[in-house]
């Protein structure tokens, strides 16, 4: 007697959709056996991505699709980090300057856009036209110059219609024009085929874009007041980020009860100016009340011992569910 569930129709008779029981044998046919072996693969995926996270074997995966904006779904509640980029201003390692992905329910955003950002993008399946909002850090060029390939690709390439929201501090868009003309004169300007809008970061009050909720905190990396490391509340979930900064107590609330902090961790044992280093960020971590923490922004001394922390390091590329 055969047991168990067959998903082919031996009769192949045109039963329609139903599932019927005969003799220990159960066969699906029509619409119940198209809906179960998409169930099953749907279910299979799912699986596979949820085991490979949790065992920390994170692959360079293509984005995966989440729906379309607004539109609820089994995956609408999770949300999807991509560590587009992971490196230093120097492409330490051969990584890519700072850029981090985050999808859920559609939405798409980007903390920091460092210059190689679209390199990475299209590394990791991350479809550049898609991005409904940037966040940016500060205005170095390793978080903030791959906004000109944003606009060059929206504009020439992909001719993209969806309106991209680009928050930063006090004189984002003059240093983005800036830099835009004097890496492509004449881009700015002219007739563009999708809405920009600029915003800027306010420590006191929160800006809110669709269902990203993102607050910001001031830091301390060089002379400038205006740089801050980034809280981001989307479907329940809280990412913080300290962007480049050295030590200050402002990142106690930063991370505080976040699901993930990723930190900058620019050297080991030697701070360097107005970055944070491995044996600082180690004996502080019992003040960072975040669930996870995920060291970025990595120079030559950290990545040598790279394989010997007792902190997680993120990859170019890493892919991680929240
Ligand atoms: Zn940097």
């Amino acid at each position: 007697m055969k047991t168990g569930i067959q998903l082919f129709d031996e009769s192949r008779k045109p039963l329609g959709s139903r599932l019927r029981g005969n003799d220990g044998l159960w066969t699906l046919t029509g619409f119940a056996r198209s809906f179960y072996c998409h169930y099953l693969f749907f279910a299979i995926i799912s699986r596979l991505l949820v085991n490979s996270v949790e065992n920390g074997i994170v692959s360079q995966l293509p984005l995966v699709y989440l729906g379309k904006k607004g539109e609820m779904s089994m995956a609408s509640t999770s949300v999807i980090l991509n560590c587009v980029g992971t490196g230093d201003a120097f492409g330490s390692g051969g990584r890519l300057n700072s850029c981090f992905h985050l999808a859920a329910a559609g939405e798409q955003l980007l903390l920091d856009c460092g210059c190689s950002s679209l390199i990475g993008m299209q590394r990791c399946g991350v479809i550049p036209s898609e991005i409904d909002t940037v966040v940016i850090s500060h205005l170095h060029g390793d978080h903030f110059g791959g906004i000109p390939y944003l606009l060059l690709e929206g504009k020439y390439l992909s001719q993209r219609i969806r309106p991209l929201v680009l928050i930063g501090p006090p004189g984002l868009q003059q240093r983005v024009e800036a830099a835009a003309e004097a890496l492509y004169p004449g881009m700015i300007g002219g007739k563009s085929t999708f809405p920009i809008e600029y915003r800027l970061l306010d420590p006191k009050k929160p800006v809110q874009v669709n269902s990203a909720k993102i607050e910001s905190f001031q830091v301390k990396h060089g002379s400038s007041q205006h740089v801050y490391g980034l809280r981001v509340e989307i479907f329940g979930k809280v990412i913080s980020y300290t962007g480049d900064t050295e030590w200050t107590d402002n990142l106690i609330p930063l991370a505080q009860g976040s699901d993930l902090l990723i930190a900058e961790c620019s050297a080991y044992d030697q701070p360097v100016p107005a970055h944070l280093d491995y044996f600082t960020l180690l004996s502080k971590r019992n003040r960072l009340s975040c669930r996870k923490l995920l060291l970025t922004h990595m120079g030559s001394e950290m990545l040598k011992r790279i394989d010997q922390l007792e902190l997680d390091a993120a990859n170019d590329g890493d892919l991680i569910e929240l």
